[in-house]
């Protein structure tokens, strides 16, 4: 299949083109770099030998989005490119729902003038709210967000739901993925966020290559086992295979109209201080920490019931822990400035 990844340049984005390669999809990427580089693009073609088309453009750019719907026909669209910094939307709200909200509207009227019908949107665990019981399930109602970032999540499901039900050629697929970590494997392909990282593992790290003195681990009183929060972290080729999955899946069953949902998750929950522990037996490394306040919007404890995509994707996340925190060290260790060298 052609497909065309919007985002594809990021982090989620790269592991997931370099997935769709090795099952022998071509690929187009458009991305317009704010948040990456064109270097993980050039070692996936070093890494599969395949070539990738890139675009250089801004998913709001409703005349870039036509040259490059003119220029290919696409099976598919796989919609990566969003901001996706929790605290940053609520110090620019108006930037993220431009960005999220409405370039995911300007893709899918592309999507319409050009007749491209099949879509996999990046959502999120967000999207459940902060009432929703754990483990979260897909037949749970959507949530109220704490920040515009989740907010711009639920807009999108929406929107994707009011647009199936005008058009019945629509065949939407949202991914709802919980925590992805680590790299790929290889060691060439990993997370590299611009400025202060504002998640645990890339900010852990740094910690452990030295690019910073300490982690502050936020809150140590919440209401479980070890007092720290608790999250489901999946390996994010875990994550990228899931993208294969669902655009094998809409392949296979082409009578599917409409929109469906997915948790791409492991089921489990695990610690702040469990990641530390991990990380520091797969690296040999020591992390210094400090408890720290609590920050604010974070959630006590949050896990997938991941039944769903088991059952009708195929698909379950099959990398431990141990081989997350052994790639996430084995990426940091050979690339300490991450992409930034080259
Ligand atoms: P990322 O920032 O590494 O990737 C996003 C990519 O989109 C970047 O390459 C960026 O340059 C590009 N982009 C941003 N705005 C654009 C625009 N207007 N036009 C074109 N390209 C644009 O982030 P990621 O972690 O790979 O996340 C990918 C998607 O997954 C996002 O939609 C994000 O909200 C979602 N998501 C991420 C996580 C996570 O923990 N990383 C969790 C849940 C959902
Ligand atoms: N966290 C932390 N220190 C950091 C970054 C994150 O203790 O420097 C914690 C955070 O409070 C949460 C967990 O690590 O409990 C995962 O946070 P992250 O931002 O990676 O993902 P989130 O679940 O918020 O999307």
């Amino acid at each position: 299949m052609k497909v065309l990844v919007t985002g594809g340049a990021g982090y989620i984005g790269s592991h997931t083109v370099l997935a769709l390669l090795q099952q022998d999809h071509q690929v187009v990427v458009f991305d317009n770099l704010c948040n990456a580089s064109e270097v993980p693009l050039a070692r996936i073609e070093a890494m599969t030998g395949k070539h990738i088309e890139f675009f250089r453009g801004d998913i709001r750019d409703v005349a870039a989005l036509d040259a490059v719907f003119g220029a290919h026909q696409f099976d598919a669209v796989i919609h990566f490119a969003a901001l996706k910094a929790v605290g940053e939307s609520t110090q620019k709200p108006l930037a993220y729902y431009q960005t999220n909200v409405h370039g995911s509207v300007c893709l899918l009227e592309a999507m319409q003038r050009h007749q491209v019908t099949d879509f996999i949107f990046s959502s999120s665990a967000t999207v459940y709210g902060e009432l929703a019981i754990v483990p979260y399930l897909e037949s749970m109602p959507l949530g109220s967000p704490s920040s515009p970032y989740g907010a711009t999540k639920v807009m999108v499901e929406r929107i994707m739901a009011d647009y199936a039900a005008a058009n019945p050629e629509f065949r939407g697929v949202s991914l709802r993925y919980f925590n992805p970590i680590g790299a790929h494997e290889s060691g060439n392909l990993g997370e590299d966020p611009k400025g202060i990282p504002n998640n645990l593992l890339p900010y852990l790290a740094q910690v452990a290559v030295g690019r910073r003195t300490h982690l502050s681990v936020f809150g140590g009183d919440y209401p479980t086992q070890d007092g720290t929060c608790l999250r489901d972290y999946l390996h994010v080729m875990d994550l990228a295979e899931g993208h294969t999955a669902a655009l094998n899946w809409l392949a296979d069953h082409p009578q599917q109209r409409g929109i469906e949902a997915f948790n791409l998750g492991t089921g489990q929950g695990v610690s702040v201080l469990d990641i530390i522990a991990a990380f520091e037996q797969a690296s040999g490394v020591p992390v210094p920490y400090e408890i720290a306040p609590r920050r604010a919007g974070d959630l006590a404890a949050f896990w997938a019931n991941a039944d769903k995509a088991s059952t009708m994707l195929g698909w379950q996340a099959k990398r431990n822990l141990t081989q997350m925190m052994h790639d996430t060290w084995r990426w940091q260790s050979q690339n300490p400035s991450g992409y930034s060298e080259e």
